[in-house]
């Protein structure tokens, strides 16, 4: 519940302000409980409006996509780029393409990713963008053309310095890569920066598929640490089958734990073994995602493993829990079962994974730790800021140091995230810890450049 009147005034504001926004209400009513205790003691936020500024985002794009299918008809979709905050860098965050994609998710996304942003410790704003074009089941001349007509639009608004899009759900490689095609014909400039995520030949950075599922794990190992463990043998269940889980299995295997489960919109699959106990099984993830079934039962029926139909993975016997899909993934429900079976560690990856409800509850049991993901999964966008880095020194960093970095940036946020928390009395929370050490950055450097 939130108790400080000017939370609750801002609260109230937007509620009113776009009363159909719900996972844009999720996402600000979660922040600013855990900000409260810094509010108290900084009176100077309410005078500068501070918050109010936060939660309005400085730019909302919203334009039309028409394409043409491969029968000859046309189609229009819609497409958003929410400019959240440029305070500290250039607008920076992913485009998501799905069929449920709204205003109210892009704004909820492009809020957490400022947050997010500055918790990396590097230069870049908060932003997100997408439309709610769907590319499953598309022909490959489908997507290209749908991704020419996105960025005829899309290219006024961004540029390297200006905003700098990438990939989120429903956007890989394959979508960058006909998104910044167009960029560069149409601005007749090898601006490559534009972009991240991009393939390797054109400017892409090595380790930046795997970067937000190996700083998930990076992370994991620090929570690990401060409490006296380690992360060799623990059992891990994860959920999706996509690009982060590939990049979480894929490090466990390097450090020998377990990934216990995997889910699609179909059910979860549980391997006792670990879909992390082999690289044939890693990489399988990748065929099942290239084959763009969209079907997590195809791992069981290779790897004969138990395939649960319509069912969650949530009630499995793991020490770690990695919602890794997408937002309130995790009910009230779930999150009962994960206290039942006396779960310890509770590690948010895909952006906001858990309804309010269910992460209260789980905030609140004595025995578990809770990590956010707006820390957990900031080394994609890191290794993204990375890459901007190496395109305007036009030079390429290898595999090793690109890791280093992102295991640099994720002990940080670890413990910039403990140390915040610390020092407004609120013991090992990394949940309000995340928001206060990611919102006093921001805050800060907006104060400091006075009202705009
Ligand atoms: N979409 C990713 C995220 O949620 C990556 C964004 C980026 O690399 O700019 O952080």
């Amino acid at each position: 519940m939130l108790n400080n009147e000017y939370c609750k005034r801002v609260y109230e504001q937007i509620l009113a302000r776009d009363p159909d926004q719900k996972e844009f209400h999720q996402a600000v009513y979660e922040v600013l409980e855990g900000l409260e205790p810094m509010v108290e003691r900084r009176p100077e936020l309410e005078k500068n409006g501070i918050l109010e500024r936060f939660v309005e985002p400085e730019r909302v794009v919203t334009f039309r996509v028409p394409w043409t299918d491969d029968a000859g008809q046309v189609h229009v979709n819609r497409g958003y780029r929410v400019q959240f905050n440029s305070a500290i860098g250039p607008y920076k965050g992913g485009l998501r393409f799905q069929k449920n994609v709204y205003e109210g998710i892009i704004k909820f996304l492009g809020f957490e990713q400022t947050f997010k942003n500055s918790l990396t410790g590097l230069p870049i704003g908060g932003a997100k963008g997408g439309s709610d074009f769907d590319p499953r089941g598309k022909s490959d001349a489908e997507v290209m053309r749908f991704c020419q007509a996105y960025m005829t639009e899309l290219y006024r608004h961004i540029g390297q310095d200006i905003d700098c899009p990438a990939g989120d759900l429903g956007v890989g490689g394959r979508e960058i890569g006909y998104l910044y095609g167009q960029y560069r014909r149409l601005k007749g400039t090898f601006e490559n920066g534009v972009l991240t995520g991009k393939g390797f030949s054109y400017g892409g950075s090595l380790t930046r598929p795997e970067a937000t599922g190996y700083g998930a794990m990076y992370y994991l190992q620090e929570v690990l640490k401060h409490e006296g463990e380690e992360i060799k043998g623990k059992t891990i269940a994860c959920a999706g089958f996509g690009n982060v889980t590939w990049g979480i299995c894929k490090k466990a295997l390097h450090l020998g734990a377990k990934v216990v489960t995997l889910s699609g919109p179909d059910g979860y699959i549980y391997d006792e073994e670990g879909v992390s106990s082999s690289e044939e099984k890693v990489n399988y993830l990748l065929e099942m995602r290239a084959s763009g079934r969209n079907r997590v039962q195809d791992y069981a029926d290779k790897f004969g493993v138990p395939f649960f139909p319509g069912e969650k993975p949530w009630g499995v016997k793991a020490d770690v829990i990695m919602p890794s899909a997408m937002q309130n993934d995790v009910n009230m429900e779930s999150a009962q079962k994960i206290v039942a079976n006396g779960v310890k560690y509770y590690i948010e990856v895909a952006n906001m994974p858990t309804t309010n409800d269910a992460l209260y509850y789980l905030m609140s049991q004595k025995n578990m730790v809770v990590a956010p993901s707006k820390a957990v999964n900031a080394g994609g966008v890191g290794v993204s800021a990375l890459e901007m880095s190496q395109n305007s020194e036009r030079l390429v960093w290898t595999a090793e140091e690109v890791d280093a970095q992102l295991h640099k940036m994720m002990v940080n946020i670890h413990k910039v995230s403990a140390e915040a928390a610390e020092e407004y009395g609120l013991g090992y929370n990394l949940v309000a810890g995340a928001n206060i050490a990611g919102f006093q950055k921001v805050a800060n450097a907006m104060m400091e450049q006075g009202i705009f």
